[in-house]
Formats: C-alpha cells, sequence, structure tokens
C-alpha cells in the first residue's frame, strides 16, 4: 500500500477507514476517484493520488504519466452522467485548507446551469465560493444515484 497520513482525510477515504459517499468509482495503480465531500455540488468528483503527496511537484513520473488520461477520463465520464445541464466542467486543485498544502486532490466539478442561475450568473471561482457559502450538501442518495451514472459512464 502507499504510505498515508493517519491524520489526512483524504487518506481516511481513500482507505476502508471512512469511506466516500458513493464509494470509490475507479482505481489505478496511483490514483483513486470518488465523489467530493462538501458543498461543490452533486456530481463533483475528486482524483487524487493513493500516496500522500502535498505538491504536484512531488509526483512520480508513473504517477504524471497516468494523470492525464484519468482526468481526460473521469471529466468524459461527468459530462455523460450530467448530461444537458453540464455548460462545462472544472477541474482544479488548491489543497491549500488553513494555508496549510494538504494531500493534492484535483476537483472535477459539473458547472450546471441551475447552480450558476441561483447564483446570479456566477461561474468560474465565483460559482465555488458561491457555493461554498451557501453549504448545502447533496442528499447520501443523490450523491449513490449520480455515482452508479458515473461508473457506467466509465465502464462505456
Ligand atoms: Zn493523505
Amino acid at each position: 500500500m502507499p504510505e498515508k497520513n493517519r491524520d489526512c482525510l483524504a487518506c481516511a477515504l481513500a482507505s476502508s477507514r471512512a469511506p466516500p459517499p458513493g464509494g470509490t468509482l475507479l482505481r489505478t495503480p496511483h490514483w483513486t476517484v470518488e465523489h467530493c465531500v462538501g458543498t461543490l455540488g452533486l456530481g463533483t468528483l475528486i482524483v487524487k493520488p493513493l500516496r500522500h503527496i502535498t505538491g504536484v511537484h512531488e509526483l512520480g513520473v508513473e504517477e504524471g504519466a497516468e494523470l492525464g488520461p484519468l482526468l481526460a477520463r473521469v471529466t468524459t465520464a461527468v459530462r455523460t452522467a450530467v448530461g444537458e445541464e453540464c455548460e462545462q466542467v472544472y477541474v482544479c486543485l488548491w489543497s491549500h485548507a488553513g494555508r496549510v498544502p494538504g494531500h493534492i486532490h484535483f476537483v472535477v466539478q459539473p458547472a450546471r446551469t441551475a447552480d450558476i442561475d441561483r447564483h446570479g450568473g456566477a461561474y468560474g471561482p465565483g460559482l465555488q465560493t458561491a457555493m461554498l457559502d451557501e453549504g448545502a450538501e447533496p442528499e447520501q442518495s443523490a450523491v449513490e444515484e449520480f455515482c452508479a451514472r458515473v461508473r457506467r459512464a466509465l465502464r462505456d
């Protein structure tokens, strides 16, 4: 198993200690994909390395080689699972909670028409900030249903 940090939520979610909502969606030799916890909306996925690393500069050659194709595959699956309402898929990485570098995780977020309209036309980082401020977490049943659609899309 890759090295873990016992105090890290990302490591806990990637292990059996605290499984993520909707379960693990995809595992590659070096990466794992799961639904986001928190308030970035239904269908926002996390792509993170199995190894506890806190900067993209720490990625090994094999980890880096998997990343591009994986992000393309996951983004395609999110578009498919969301459907017509998906105006764009944001892919970003902050991993800097409390100004401390944390376990890196790419956020793969569908920008839905309904979310943009509800937040006065905000998009990009403005939409993310509005959603974080709003603090609405998706229903567990909706997350599970979305994850089932993503799994189907990843198989196709
Ligand atoms: Zn970690």
